[in-house]
């Protein structure tokens, strides 16, 4: 993997974080505490403040040091939860190589961190309702070709978003709220929709 399209993606994932300041900030304040797009800003601030470090390293070594940075900077719940998924990424790429095999091997160990973190599976209405099918997803379309992968992915993470609309939260702060959480979607869910849909954008734009 090129560091130059990592330093790509983190670009376009802040300003697509920015972009959708409203739609993250009110459902968190809906069925959370409000706080969790001012955690993702701080955490894509402090990266992209980085990125110039990243350029005589190898992708696994990026990744690690995003994962720490993210410890530190993100805080709340989601703050561990994206540290655990970029360190465990990294030690993935280390061992398994940093080709698309490599990748989605490591991306699919870096939900798996998220759960034995987080104690949370599939189905709670959490980020995971998201990172699953899409890890599935890759996962099943390793040997497509990339630019179908990435406009298959980029649907899928937002079917999946919608879908946690519908569900009961067993996890995390909106936990409590039952059934009154009903009707919104997962804020976690839609932020990794919209960072995947970031990296998604990234590659396409090597089509045209
Ligand atoms: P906090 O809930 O501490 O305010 P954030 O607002 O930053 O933290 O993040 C909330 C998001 O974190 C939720 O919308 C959900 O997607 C995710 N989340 C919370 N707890 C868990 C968990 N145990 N497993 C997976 N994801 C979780
Ligand atoms: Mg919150």
């Amino acid at each position: 993997m090129k560091t130059e399209f990592i330093q790509q993606c983190i670009k376009g994932i802040t300003q697509a974080i920015i972009d959708h300041e409203n739609d993250i900030e009110s459902l968190d304040r809906a069925i959370g505490d409000g706080d969790h797009y001012i955690n993702l800003k701080r955490g894509c601030l402090a990266i992209n403040s980085m990125t110039n470090d990243f350029n005589a390293m190898p992708s696994s070594e990026i990744f690690k040091k995003i994962g720490m940075k993210l410890l530190s900077t993100i805080g709340g719940a989601s703050g561990p939860l994206f540290a655990s998924f970029f360190l465990e990424l990294s030690k993935s790429l280390e061992n398994n190589g940093d080709d698309r095999n490599g990748f989605t091997k490591g991306f699919a160990s870096g939900v798996q961190a998220i759960m034995a973190r987080g104690k949370s599976d599939f189905g709670e209405k959490t980020m995971l309702d998201v990172l699953i099918p899409v890890s599935e997803l890759l996962n099943n379309l390793v040997d497509g070709d990339i630019f179908d992968v990435a406009t298959q992915i980029d649907r899928k993470a937002h079917e999946a978003m919608l879908a946690t609309k519908d569900l009961l939260p067993t996890k995390g702060r909106s936990a409590g709220l039952g059934d009154r959480a009903l009707g919104h979607i997962d804020p976690g869910a839609k932020s990794c929709q919209v960072m995947i849909s970031a990296v998604c954008q990234e590659i396409l734009k090597g089509k045209k």
